[in-house]
């Protein structure tokens, strides 16, 4: 079995690098743009459009990239195009294809054409032009390079290592995960929970809105492509990239600490609430979910960094319907309306953790199909986790 996986590196690059990266940057917007206007073209006119194979022909030797880089953008737009056709035939009329004109768009560079030099990856820009060169980190992961995208002073390495036989489980021991309003996450096997805090996460979050505020009001006061917009526009991007890895950083250990969780008591199989279903439940997602102040862009990141996590484990991420498992009482199967951290049953009388009967309730659905009121109650021993030390640095980087 194989593992794809996509690591994100900051890199600085000297002048003459920097030039050369823009220089391909560029190159690689002036083709995406190119095909926004073909496409566009053909559509206008109700005409055939052409075909990936006719416009690499098309493209050959047009712009100052290697030929597998043009390739690959050629692909990657053939890939937006069916997307956005497929949602389109689903009857989503929003969905647009690809209109916007790029000055600037990461160029791919294919792993066969990628060479190493020492500490240096060496991204290739086509024959009788030098190739990019980019310090590699010290801890690259193992396995082999694939693919190479490079951003504004970020590259995306795509790597592909051989796993183990995934480590198989005797047991068919099953645990609930309910990522939650008050914490980022709680799994419980029935037995024992660990409870993972969200407050990292927030607090970052809203030192970003305030910083961003901050930086809009400033902005506000200056004029349209003078320096200190520019600067300004500089300082917001880096602020966004900064919140963005650090958020990225706390959902990784946060994955960690549950899949440790998942190993140490032997589960074979994990359900979670599905976030599949918060379109079409809406309603009842936002009124669980007011002051979201972990987004679901945060919980989709989170399921899917442990689902490959998980199975490198043998262990399995089943996602479940979560409808009226935060409401529906473990004890008694009362529904109650849900105000708080605590859980109390208007009913029976029972009190709990309120992200704790979440996960029970997904555990019991999980195995039998339906939540089984009066099997499995929240465990006493709850284990309360920070995805990482919170330190005051965090704040302070951010507000
Ligand atoms: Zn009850």
């Amino acid at each position: 079995m194989h593992e794809t996986t996509v690591f994100t590196y900051h890199v600085s690059l000297p002048p003459t690098e920097w030039a050369k990266a823009s220089a391909a940057r560029r190159a690689a917007g002036d083709l995406w743009t190119r095909l926004v206007k073909i496409h566009r073209f053909c559509r206008r006119r109700h005409w055939r459009w052409p075909t990936e194979a006719q416009l690499k022909a098309h493209f050959k030797r047009c712009f100052p990239l290697h030929s597998q880089t043009v390739q690959a953008l050629i692909e990657k737009f053939g890939a937006t195009i069916d997307g956005v056709r497929t949602k389109r035939r689903k009857g989503d009329k929003k969905a647009r294809y690809p209109w916007r004109f790029r000055r600037y768009f990461n160029p791919i560079f294919k792993g066969q054409a990628l060479k190493r030099e020492g500490p240096y990856l060496l991204l290739p820009l086509g024959r009788g032009r030098d190739p990019i060169r980019v310090h590699l980190p010290e801890a690259l992961p193992a396995g082999r390079v694939v693919q190479a995208e490079l951003g504004f002073g970020a590259l995306y390495l795509t790597i592909t290592r051989a796993l183990d036989d995934p480590v198989v489980t005797a047991s068919d021991k099953a645990g609930g995960l309910d990522m939650g309003s008050i914490w980022l996450g709680m799994v419980t096997d029935g037995h024992e929970a660990l409870a993972i805090a969200g407050r990292g996460l927030r607090s970052v979050k809203q030192g970003r809105a305030k910083a961003l505020a901050r930086l809009q009001k400033k902005r506000s006061r200056t004029q349209p492509g003078s320096r200190r917009r520019k600067r300004l526009n500089r300082a917001r991007h880096r602020l966004s990239q900064k919140v963005n890895q650090i958020s990225r950083n706390a959902l990784h250990h946060a994955a960690n600490q549950i899949v440790a969780f998942c190993v140490t008591h032997d589960l074979s199989v994990l359900y979670v609430g599905d976030l599949g279903t918060l379109n079409q439940n809406t309603r009842h997602r936002r009124s669980r979910r007011t002051n979201q102040e972990v987004g679901a862009l945060e919980f989709g990141r989170l399921e899917q960094y442990l689902g490959y996590k998980l199975r490198r484990h043998g262990i399995r991420l089943i996602p479940i319907s979560e409808a009226y498992t935060s409401q529906t009482c473990p004890r008694c199967g009362h529904l109650n309306k849900v105000a708080g951290r605590t859980y109390h049953c208007q009913a029976c009388g029972y009190r709990a953790h309120r992200d704790g009967v979440g996960a029970v309730n997904i555990l019991t659905k999980g195995m039998h199909g339906e939540i089984r009121p009066g099997e499995i109650l929240v465990p006493q021993r709850i284990t309360y986790r920070r995805p990482v030390p919170l330190k005051g640095t965090l704040r302070r980087r951010c507000g």
